[in-house]
């Protein structure tokens, strides 16, 4: 027998000048970049909560707390590796696929889609097929639509298998 659960996250930055901008692990071409503690990287931050939360293990504050100076300017490759880390510690669960929404009103974030889907998969250990990267603007409404920040959301499906 399979046993699922779901996982939902969020996360949002402020764009800033002189600031990379990091989505998914990848370096994308922009003027601009998001403002944070780390690399400010709203997708693996967003998928660090979607895996924590489908495997009841809190929130990425309580796992790197941004008081913390070694999470200052940290890879955010580390807090996937951490909850990925929790969700096996947490029962042996393995990512079955997850879905992204990046919320962006510049730069186009169109011809990225592919290599944060790679990205993404190599990180989780699973084929590319299981992850879908989606970009929207903000159509001109609220922070993201002023290009003052950034947003994303993530949901993740879970697995183990329950044979004993
Ligand atoms: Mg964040």
């Amino acid at each position: 027998m399979t046993d699922f659960r779901v996982g939902l996250g969020f996360d949002s930055h402020r764009t800033g000048e002189g600031r990379p901008l990091i989505l998914a692990g990848v370096r994308i071409d922009s003027p601009f970049g998001l403002v944070g503690h780390s690399d400010a990287d709203i997708v693996l931050h967003a998928l660090t909560d979607a895996i924590l939360g489908a495997v009841g293990r809190g929130d990425i504050g309580e796992l790197y707390p941004n008081t913390d100076p070694a999470n200052k300017d940290r890879d955010s490759r580390d807090f996937i590796d951490g909850a990925l880390a929790a969700a096996d510690d947490a029962g042996g669960w393995k990512v079955v696929n997850t879905d992204v929404t990046i919320f962006a009103e510049r730069p186009h974030l169109g011809k990225w889609k592919p290599a944060m889907q790679a990205s993404i998969a190599e990180m989780l250990g699973i084929e590319q097929d299981r992850v879908n990267v989606k970009a929207k603007t903000g159509e001109g409404v609220d922070a993201v639509g002023r290009g003052e920040a950034m947003s994303c959301q993530v949901v993740v499906l879970m697995s183990r298998d329950n044979d004993f």
